[in-house]
């Protein structure tokens, strides 16, 4: 493994540095760097001190992407086998250090061990998938023939890789979501600038070590951890970043967007996911679905279910099979195995949790299950008759909050569910396959599961939604599209 020279994490007094710390430092030009000041780290269950992280200034920030641009633009090329290669050697390394990485994930983030293993598989398979895409690099020939203007030319196009990629990555799915930027990214042949999010940068560094382990060239691959607004702003807004790819909330992406002005970018932003269960779906099926769909990862997923709209004959019996699941879920520690639902991220956010929950409440909602806050730790929660315009219904919660609404009329539940600003994907319950796809195709979102909840994704499919919910998609193939650029070349015949 690589561990980075004298990158010495700096651990409050009398405490050991914990012996999952592969890294402290930001890196680039193919030097682990300490950095002028740095930043704590701490476990959300307990808030114990997990170590400190360099605090990249604007001014690192400058030197890791100038270097980055050099060695894309001036230094040895880096040919598409060797890039599969790398990818294919750094999927295998996740899954060697499989431990590891459970470990840290489970440990700075707020994932349970088993919500942590599975996410350590899904990138390995997201590495996998990229180095696929090496092969696939292909343009086409253009048919200069058939206007007069260019019937003595010949020619193709070639894909190109963009240069430079920003990849600014959110605390949720912390190891998964880099690999989806720097997997495509790099088998295009750019070379990446890295911004973690502040909670959990020390997965975003053991990353690193694998990138670096498995043959990616140093010089193609830089890390600036640091705050937001400091770090983040300074690498979306450099003037040699060619493409900003940004994973986050939707008012985060708004100010990416101000500061990397007009560029490329590919944002992937929040949702407010729902759930149509129809008079005919089978009731206990999509209470189970629901249940796991709204409060894995104590609902801090993109993909959570937020809403369910529930024809007004079920909705009792569907309520009771959902109420009687969620109270059966153990809410704990992260370390054990028999967890399923942990911490939030940070205790101000359950606390944020917890006023929407009790807004919805005075105005009229009902809570069902849950509704009990400790620490970090938010009870899983279910509500049934929340009224429109609460921010439970508007806005994102990414949190363990769970709205279930009976409706009379399927077009009035569609209405509800086109009715927030975000479109990231929903699901639908039903035994009829008419009524199914006349949902998918009045349903705004990015994809619609039929019989399961909106919270389901496998890698390869394009990722992202309509509405505020994005721009562009990701999926490697489809990232790996936007990373790359169409260069043409002409012959005209003598
Ligand atoms: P966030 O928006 O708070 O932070 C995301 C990243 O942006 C972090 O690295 C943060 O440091 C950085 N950042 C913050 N301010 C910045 C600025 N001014 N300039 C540049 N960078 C800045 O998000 P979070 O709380 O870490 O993650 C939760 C959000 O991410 C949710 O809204 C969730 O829906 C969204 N998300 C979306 C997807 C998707 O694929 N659509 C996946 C996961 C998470």
């Amino acid at each position: 493994m690589t561990v980075a020279p004298g990158a010495t994490a700096t651990v409050a007094p009398g405490s050991a540095p914990p012996v999952w710390q592969p890294a402290a430092g930001a890196f680039w030009s193919g030097v682990w760097r300490d950095g002028d000041s740095s930043f704590p780290v701490y476990d959300p269950e307990d808030g114990a001190l997990l170590g400190y992280v360099t605090d990249a200034s604007a001014a690192d920030v400058d030197a890791a992407v100038t270097s980055v641009a050099a060695a894309v633009h001036e230094g040895p090329a880096w040919p598409a086998w060797s890039r599969r290669e790398a990818l294919r050697t750094a999927a295998s390394l996740v899954r060697e250090r499989r431990a590891l990485f459970t470990e840290v994930i489970s440990r700075e983030g707020s994932k349970t061990v088993r919500e942590a293993d599975a996410e350590v598989s899904r990138a390995a398979e997201t590495l996998r998938l990229s180095a696929e895409q090496a092969g696939r690099l292909t343009g086409e020939t253009l048919p200069f023939g058939d206007t007069p203007r260019g019937q003595d030319r010949l020619g193709w196009y070639t894909r190109e890789p963009v240069g430079v990629v920003a990849a600014i990555t959110p605390f949720n799915d912390p190891l998964n979501l880099i690999a989806h930027k720097l997997g495509p990214a790099l088998v295009a042949g750019n070379g990446v600038v890295l911004k973690p999010a502040e909670t959990t940068p020390f997965t975003a560094l053991a990353f690193m070590a694998v990138l670096l382990d498995a043959g990616v060239p140093a010089e193609r691959l830089a890390v600036v951890p640091g705050a937001g607004s400091t770090a983040g702003q300074a690498l979306v807004s450099h003037p040699l970043v060619d493409l900003v790819s940004f994973t986050g909330g939707h008012r985060t992406g708004n100010a990416v967007a101000r500061a990397a002005g007009a560029r490329k970018t590919l944002m992937e932003l929040g949702g407010n996911n729902c759930v149509i269960v129809l008079a005919d779906a089978e009731v206990s099926r999509a209470a189970r679905a629901v249940v796991a769909g709204a409060f894995g990862v104590a609902g801090q997923n993109c993909l959570s279910v937020q809403r369910v709209f529930v024809a007004a004959e079920l909705a009792e019996r569907f309520t009771e099979d959902v109420v009687t699941a969620t109270r059966l879920l153990r809410v704990g520690s992260k370390r054990d195995p028999l967890t399923d639902v942990g911490p939030m991220i940070e205790e101000r956010e359950a606390v944020r949790v917890a006023a929407w929950v009790e807004e919805a409440r005075e105005r009229g909602a009902e809570i069902r299950a849950g509704g009990r806050r400790e620490g970090a730790f938010h009870w899983p929660t279910v509500l049934t008759r929340v009224p429109a315009g609460t921010r439970l219904m508007t806005d994102e919660v990414f949190g363990p909050a769970l709205v279930i609404n009976a409706f009379d009329s399927v077009d009035d539940a569609v209405r509800q569910a086109n009715s927030t600003e975000f479109g990231l994907q929903a699901g639908v319950f039903t035994g009829s396959i008419d009524r199914a796809l006349d949902l998918a195709e009045r349903l705004r979102v990015g994809a619609v599961m039929i019989n399961d909840s909106s919270d389901f994704r496998i890698d390869a499919m394009p990722f992202g939604g309509p509405k505020r919910s994005g721009v562009g998609r990701e999926g490697v193939r489809y990232a790996v599209e936007a990373m790359t650029e169409p260069k043409i070349v002409a012959i005209r015949r003598c």
